[in-house]
């Protein structure tokens, strides 16, 4: 029989059920094998377990990053700006993108930041080849997606496909690959079609970025706006949106006419949404990744956090990049979210566990990662082991969930499939 290793914490948040105090959790072969209090699981496995680490804080399922784009962690300095729009945002963007980088230095930069604060998971987009390997070389759960940008209908039709799939095919996995359909303002309708119809024939996932700019609504409905005539100024005039006068729909309902809202994708940021589209995100499955650092430093509206809540949308968290974000610290996005969500009037007791779970199950959920033979996000039996503990100060187990989503606290460990991949320095947590 392989090793049995129990880890002890004050406090063990499983997010699918209560927070236990002195809680314990039991991994063999990269798999939960018990979850309850240090007493119960202890007396049940007896001398069955061969290693116990005993960590003095919060033992939670691991964070998942539901969008990011770890490649971008050189690009921190166009992060550190505040700008007024998206449109100004995305000029910065575009000139340090252009700027010579070691895309796979700056991507494996991200994944190491993103280890070191308890990240297990990560929707991890890819723009460059180079960048396409850190994930995987780190052993980081997750989707990585292959970024389909700036396509329209006529190149599409002689080259896309092929070149789409070769690039996909040439990132290594595990993890999964999927691809992400950037924006609606970026892409050819028949070409968000075309993407829908592989990634139906190959078993894809995607993501897409919508709803993140307030005149993605004009450009999707009217093919008007500041963001449709930046892209005519580009020489986009012939796009079918631009050219053919909008589609009619805001942006919500636009992808759904083009067939890309199913439980097999996700979208990022869904700022700007109302009720019938928050309606049909839920009717069609589809996860919300949420990224409020992010639009803060974009210079657009904050998330409609407390409607999601309360209308009980699927939502996970996202760092975005750090182009447009202070750290790859998903529990920063949880505190934002937090207070956003008070600031929006949502008052339920629930709000903590609501939050942690969207950061952990929630994410899991949009990544197609929370079910399956080997499910992650949350600390059940049968799960894979990715676990992170956190440097909480709080006895009580309540006010330990509350310091977690309040109060950003350091990851003290972090493991996935049962490996540490990473452990804070001084940390004794090797006891016993
Ligand atoms: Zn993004």
């Amino acid at each position: 029989m392989s090793r049995i290793t129990l880890h002890r914490a004050r406090t063990v948040l499983p997010v699918a059920s209560p927070p236990i105090a002195d809680g314990a959790v039991a991994v063999q072969d990269g798999r939960i094998i018990a979850v309850g209090t240090h007493d119960a699981v202890s007396a049940d496995l007896g001398d069955a377990v061969v290693e116990r680490h005993e960590w003095d804080g919060t033992l939670a399922p691991g964070l998942v990053n539901a969008h990011t784009h770890l490649q971008y962690t050189d690009m921190a300095e166009v992060g550190r700006g505040s700008y007024p729009s998206f449109e100004t945002w995305a000029l910065a963007f575009e000139k340090g993108y252009r700027v010579e980088h070691d895309w796979a230095a700056s991507a494996a930069e991200g994944v190491r930041q993103s280890i070191e604060s308890g990240t297990t998971a990560v929707a991890e987009i890819v723009t460059d080849p180079e960048a396409g390997h850190a994930v995987h070389d780190a052993g980081l759960h997750g989707v990585v997606f292959w970024e389909v940008f700036g396509w329209k209908r006529s190149a599409w039709q002689q080259e896309g496909p092929q070149r789409v799939l070769a690039q996909l095919e040439a990132l290594p996995s595990p993890p999964v690959t999927g691809l992400s359909p950037h924006a609606i303002y970026s892409l050819d309708t028949d070409v968000f079609r075309e993407l829908q119809r592989l990634a139906e024939q190959h078993g894809l996932r995607l993501h897409i970025h919508a709803a993140e700019s307030a005149s993605e609504d004009e450009f999707a409905r009217f093919g008007t706006g500041p963001l449709a005539e930046r892209w005519r100024g580009l020489g986009h005039s012939d796009m079918q949106l631009l050219a053919g006068g909008g589609s009619g729909h805001g942006v919500v309902p636009y992808l759904d006419t083009v067939g890309v809202l199913t439980p097999h994708s996700h979208l990022a940021h869904g700022i700007y949404v109302d009720a019938d589209d928050r309606a049909l995100l839920r009717a069609r499955g589809v996860s919300v990744a949420l990224c409020p650092r992010s639009n803060e430093v974009i210079g657009l509206d904050a998330p409609p956090i407390a409607a999601y809540l309360r209308e009980r949308n699927p939502i996970g968290v996202g760092t975005d990049s750090l182009s447009s974000s202070p750290s790859l610290r998903v529990l920063d996005d949880v505190a934002e979210l937090h207070r956003l969500a008070i600031a929006q009037g949502y008052t339920d007791a629930d709000l903590h566990a609501r939050l942690l779970h969207a950061a952990t199950a929630g994410g899991a959920r949009a990544l197609g990662l929370a079910d399956g033979p080997t499910p992650t996000g949350a600390l059940t039996i049968g799960s894979r082991a990715d676990i992170a503990v956190f440097d909480t100060a709080s006895v009580a187990p309540d006010d330990a969930l509350a310091e977690v989503v309040e109060s950003a606290p350091a990851a003290l460990t972090t493991i996935v499939d049962g490996r540490a991949l990473w452990t804070a320095p001084a940390v004794n947590g090797a006891a016993a």
